[in-house]
């Protein structure tokens, strides 16, 4: 389409509405040129018809006073008749010849010096018969027919006038005779401009025929058809044509345009010419002639053929340029809307299409997959330290440059689509499990490349979760689904890529209906807690407990913590299950306390989305004053690995409950990434060794080692120390070897419901975790010899 929809719709009616115009503008000018042409042929027409009547009326003055002057001198003295028609005539220069002629035709005085016997008779020759019988009844001079003259050798026009006796009854006849190609012909015009016909019809006939009088030009040779010419009448069918067209043109009938005396103009085709006339036509009722002047149509067809063109320059001009014009805004309009749609359909900052884009192309780019097609889904890992250290304009810079590098160098037809923040998800035409990988660790290693933003360099590295379509039926979002949970798991380690697997999928509706349940765990009672003593170590005395969740669901049975407190964080559940456990722990140690009115530390395990909300610090106070628990007792445990990207508002929050009295413990410590740096920033009063370092202290002597200087580093710090998973003896004393503080694991207890601890409390007496035992017992840490 060249043009759009609107546009062609606006196109076509400016295009009409022009044409129109132009019919009109036009129409109106063919007009005024019609009315030009009309207008000078009738100005001609009046100069004709008020020349030759006035030149007629004249000599029929002459005539009729010649007429008279025979009548008084009598036909008896011919000599004094001839003088003075002679006299008279003479004086006329527009007379070429009179005859004076008895009522029968017969002449009986000519300027010929002929014969009068010789002459023709008037009333029998055929072409003066009917007009001398007109003026033989007519009392005023009567015009009569052109008609070839031999006597005199041309055309000649004649006036009769009857002369009269006393009674009225004609006597004689005079006649005069005007030249027809002298100048003294009436309907000779000098000032008739070329092309201008002339055409003379005589009707003073008693039979009503109509005869040629005289035409301009003159017909042309040989003679004798000029003379035929003048001879026959005009054929009855062409008299009524014309008398029609006379008719239609003056809107009246024919009998009233003749008594009217005016002029009606109208076209004609005249068909011995094949061409079309302009003609002005009037009727003389004194001498009984039509004047027909007429111009060839071709003159004015030029000129409004000239005009109709020079009219239609404008208008194509005008619809060419219109085009080009709307193609012009069509273009813009089009552009824009490219621009609108591409903008919709991208991501802004590194132009990469977009999920809206995804939706909308995805079943065609499916269509031009083969097989089977591949969904990678990618997630920057800590990309927030980025935005939060350099500001998230560097963050910007950094993602454009990822864009860009993501783009290249993947298999044809690829899709990349950023789908916010710092994830990605590619779409490949591939379903090959060693390609994809292969794919995947290029994509890995693309990450790892530094990039270089104002002379720093960022090392970035991504979690790639892979899902394989392994029907052409897969549904897009499935797959989306089955590469984030791939992606989470690669998360885990980070800078990996990870496939999704029917395991993980297991994991993920485990999540699913954990996530479920959890809703009514707490509403259901199927929560408690349990207690785990926590020992000195160089006492061997319960130093406190930790409160650990259980949850007994009727269906899936016991769910470990570590399974459902993940799940809680990331659904905010936790915040229920948190405000639970503070209640349930403070209340049960609170009746613990009072009815073995002795005094404990109680340690909380407290996660860090609990820590964001601000009703964390209200409930714990609340909880703490409610049971009757110095806060200074209560040591909250937060796991380090967590709250690393929001280290600042983690230490605030902690610094106020802190103030409150609280205690806080680093719980897992090791694990994490960043462990020795979190001692210095936040406000610790314990750090929890993992007891993954634990396992093997008693066998391992690296590990001894290492835990040894764990604590030294603590120490130094001036931070308290508990080893956990603490299983037997052996541990127990290699840890106080390495001067841990407290000890808490198996070994001591199992963590046991409210109840079990009363009775443990009451049982309980002193351990004896003697360092020297495991000196002088040998070889319980194996040498690596
Ligand atoms: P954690 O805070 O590190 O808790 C210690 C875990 O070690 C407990 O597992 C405990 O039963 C286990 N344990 C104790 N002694 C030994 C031992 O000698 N050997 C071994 N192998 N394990 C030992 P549990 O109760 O399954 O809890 C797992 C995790 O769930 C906890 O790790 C804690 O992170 C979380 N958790 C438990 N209760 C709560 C709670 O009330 N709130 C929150 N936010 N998290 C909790
Ligand atoms: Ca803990
Ligand atoms: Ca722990």
């Amino acid at each position: 389409m060249l043009l759009s929809k609107s546009l062609w719709r606006l196109y076509l009616f400016l295009l009409i509405l022009s044409i129109w115009l132009y019919c009109v503008i036009t129409l109106k000018a063919v007009d005024t040129i019609k009315q030009g042409a009309v207008d000078d042929l009738t100005f001609v027409h009046q100069q004709l018809e008020h020349n030759a009547s006035n030149h007629l009326t004249q000599l029929s003055a002459i005539l009729k006073v010649l007429g008279h002057r025979i009548s008084d001198i009598g036909l008896d003295d011919m000599k004094a008749v001839r003088e003075t028609i002679e006299r008279i005539i003479s004086d006329n220069p527009a007379f070429s010849a009179y005859g004076l002629s008895t009522p029968d035709g017969n002449m009986i005085l000519n300027s010929l010096g002929q014969d009068n016997q010789a002459l023709p008779n008037l009333r029998e020759n055929p072409y003066t018969r009917e007009t001398y019988l007109k003026t033989l009844a007519a009392r005023e001079v009567v015009l009569g027919r052109t008609y070839y003259y031999p006597p005199m050798n041309e055309f000649i026009i004649p006036l009769r006038f009857a002369i009269r006796d006393q009674a009225g009854n004609p006597i004689a006849v005079v006649s005069a005779t005007i030249s027809a190609d002298s100048k003294y012909n009436p309907w000779h015009l000098p000032t008739l401009p070329p092309d201008y016909n002339i055409s003379i019809t005589n009707n003073s006939t008693i039979d009503n025929k109509y005869y040629s009088q005289y035409v301009y030009p003159p017909i042309s040779k040989p003679e004798d058809k000029e003379q035929l010419y003048y001879t026959v009448p005009y054929p009855n069918h062409i008299i009524d044509q014309i008398k029609q067209r006379i008719a239609r043109a003056a809107g009246t009938d024919f009998q009233t345009f003749m008594e009217s005396g005016r002029s009606v103009s109208y076209l004609v085709h005249e068909e011995w010419e094949d061409a079309d006339f302009l003609e002005v036509i009037s009727y003389n009722d004194e001498f009984e002639f039509f004047t027909a002047i007429s111009v060839r149509n071709i003159l004015l067809t030029q000129s409004i053929n000239l005009m109709v063109i020079t009219y239609f320059v404008p208008l194509l001009l005008f619809n060419i340029i219109l085009f080009f014009v709307l193609r012009y805004i069509d273009d813009i309009q089009k552009r824009s809307k490219k621009l609108l749609a591409h903008q919709a359909l991208h991501d802004q900052l590194t132009q990469l299409p977009n999920r809206y884009y995804l939706d909308l192309h995805l079943t065609g780019w499916l269509n031009q997959v083969k097989a089977g097609y591949t969904v990678i889904f990618l997630d920057m890992d800590n990309f927030k330290v980025i935005n939060d250290s350099y500001g998230h304009k560097m963050g910007d810079a950094i993602l454009q440059v990822l864009g860009k590098r993501l783009q290249n160098h993947n298999p044809e037809n690829t899709l990349v689509i950023r789908q916010g923040g710092d994830e990605f998800i590619f779409l490949i035409p591939d379903d090959n499990l060693h390609f994809i990988k292969q794919f995947a660790e290029t994509v890995v290693g693309r990450l790892r490349h530094p990039i270089n933003i104002n002379g720093i360099n960022f090392s970035l590295s991504g979690s790639i979760g892979i899902a394989i379509s392994t029907q052409h039926t897969d549904q897009l979002g499935d797959l989306l689904r089955k590469a984030d949970l791939a992606m989470y798991e690669a998360k885990k380690e980070r800078n990996r890529y990870a496939f999704f697997s029917d395991h993980l999928q297991q994991i993920s509706d485990e999540r699913s209906r954990i996530e479920d349940g959890l809703r009514y765990a707490v509403d259901n009672d199927e929560m408690h807690m349990v207690y785990q003593p926590q020992i000195e170590t160089a006492t061997g005395e319960i130093f406190g407990v930790e409160s650990l969740i259980r949850w007994q669901h009727p269906a899936m049975g016991m769910v470990p913590p570590d399974k459902f407190v993940s799940v809680a964080e990331s659904s905010s559940q936790i915040n229920m299950i948190g405000e639970f456990v503070i209640d349930a722990t403070l209340r049960e140690i609170s009746e613990v306390q009072s009815t073995h009115k002795t005094s404990f530390h109680i340690s909380i395990n407290v996660s860090v989305m609990q820590l964001h909300t601000s009703d964390f610090r209200r409930i714990i106070n609340i909880k703490a004053r409610e049971y009757g628990i110095a806060p200074s007792s209560i040591t909250l445990e937060i796991t380090e690995s967590l709250f690393i990207d929001d280290l600042e508002q983690i230490r605030h929050v902690l610094m106020q409950l802190k103030r409150d009295g609280f205690k806080i413990s680093l719980d897992d410590f090791g694990t994490g990434y960043s462990s020795l740096s979190v001692l210095n920033k936040l406000p610790i009063d314990e750090v929890k060794i993992d007891k993954s370092f634990i396992r093997d202290i008693e066998k391992d002597e690296k590990d001894l080692l290492f835990v040894e200087s764990l604590v030294g580093i603590i120490h130094s710090l001036d931070i308290p120390s508990l080893a956990e998973g603490v299983e037997n003896m052996s541990q127990a004393v290699a840890l106080r070897i390495c001067n841990c503080d407290l000890l808490q694991g198996f070994y001591f207890a199992k963590p046991m419901p409210k109840q079990e601890l009363v009775s443990y409390l009451s049982s309980f007496t002193a351990y004896d975790i003697d360092k020297d035992s495991l000196i002088n017992s040998q070889n319980r840490i194996p040498s690596r010899h």
